[in-house]
């Protein structure tokens, strides 16, 4: 069964530069080559989502401008339905991201035609007519809202990555289904500053129904508000690079709560497990965007390490 996974988000175009030592206010440093990578958290999950094998949209904005080509190009290229992508009368959203020998980074993040996005009756159709609806924070909150709204209204499964954090209105809360966070954005949404997880999932869950927390290394759990806590730790790797596990993570788990008909206490192991491979097959490359797993890969980590039962 095919997996229709509708994204709303950003796409954005790194620019990124490695050198020794990052620079001080005033000073110039020379760096090592430039690359440009295609990122945003809205384009990472519809690529994340597409590449784990679902059959995924993108409604975002970019600019009239060569980025824009690009970040176009890039969606495309991931097989990703891009009707419902507009070009803006603003530049192309970029992050200007230097990073030094230490893996430090410094990164100025210019919106551009993200904070454009208005969404109209169009989007309103194809967002009644997925499983899922996939949702970040780095598109201006009322389109945000607006999706969530349609795809409640439609039956449509409403996931929530809350990244950037901010803390979140309850009108917005109140139409999630799912909510995926870090630890850091957990706290945020929370309101709780702690660095353990059973308090953050309690006071969660009376937020929103069902919660995924990512746990980096150790994995990832699920709370519900019927009380059922899950724990699922990841596939062992060599991680190498960790940029984008988040957003691997988040596109296979949408991909895998719509092919199994939803995240519940019967489901969330396997849609864990399922995410967790993706977020450790991501990890164990280099590259950001451009490390996210195929279908394939995270099938053959996956049965790889929990079993090839689900
Ligand atoms: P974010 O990148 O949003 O902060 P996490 O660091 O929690 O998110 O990573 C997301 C997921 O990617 C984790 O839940 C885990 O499944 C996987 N992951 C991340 N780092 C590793 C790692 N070192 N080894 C294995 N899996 C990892």
């Amino acid at each position: 069964m095919s997996a229709r996974v509708v994204v709303v988000g950003s796409a954005n175009l790194d620019l990124v530069v490695t050198a020794p030592q990052l620079p001080r206010p005033g000073e110039t440093v020379l760096g090592d080559d430039f690359r440009m990578v295609p990122g945003g958290k809205g384009a990472n999950q519809a690529v994340a989502a597409g590449r784990a094998g679902g059959d995924c949209d993108f409604l975002g904005a970019v600019g009239a401008d060569e980025f824009g080509v690009l970040l176009r190009d890039n969606l495309v290229a991931a097989g990703i339905d891009v009707r419902g992508l507009r070009t803006a009368d603003r530049p192309s959203g970029v992050a200007l991201i230097a990073v030094d020998q230490a893996a430090e980074n410094c990164i100025v993040v210019a919106p551009g035609a993200n904070a454009t996005l208005t969404l109209d009756d169009a989007d309103r159709t194809a967002v009644a007519a997925a499983d899922v609806l996939l949702l970040q924070l780095e598109v201006p909150l009322p389109a945000v809202s607006r999706a969530a709204e349609w795809a409640r209204a439609a039956g449509t499964t409403v996931v929530l990555n809350a990244a950037p954090a901010r803390p979140l209105p309850t009108e917005l809360l109140d139409l999630l289904d799912v909510l995926v966070v870090n630890e850091h954005e957990a706290a945020v949404v929370a309101g709780v500053f702690t660095d353990d997880p059973t308090p953050l999932l309690d006071t969660l869950v009376t937020l929103v129904p069902r919660v995924v927390l990512t746990l980096g290394a150790r994995g990832a759990a699920y709370a519900d508000r019927d009380g059922t806590r899950i724990e699922v730790l990841p596939p062992k790797v060599d991680a190498v690079d960790t940029t984008a596990a988040g957003d691997a993570f988040t596109g296979a788990l949408a991909v895998a709560l719509a092919e199994r008909g939803g995240l519940t206490a019967d489901t969330a192991t396997a849609v864990l497990r399922w995410a967790c491979a993706a977020g450790a097959a991501c990890a164990e490359r280099p590259g950001a965007s451009t490390a996210l797993p195929e279908r394939a890969a995270i099938e053959a980590l996956s049965a790889a390490t929990y079993g090839g039962a689900e």
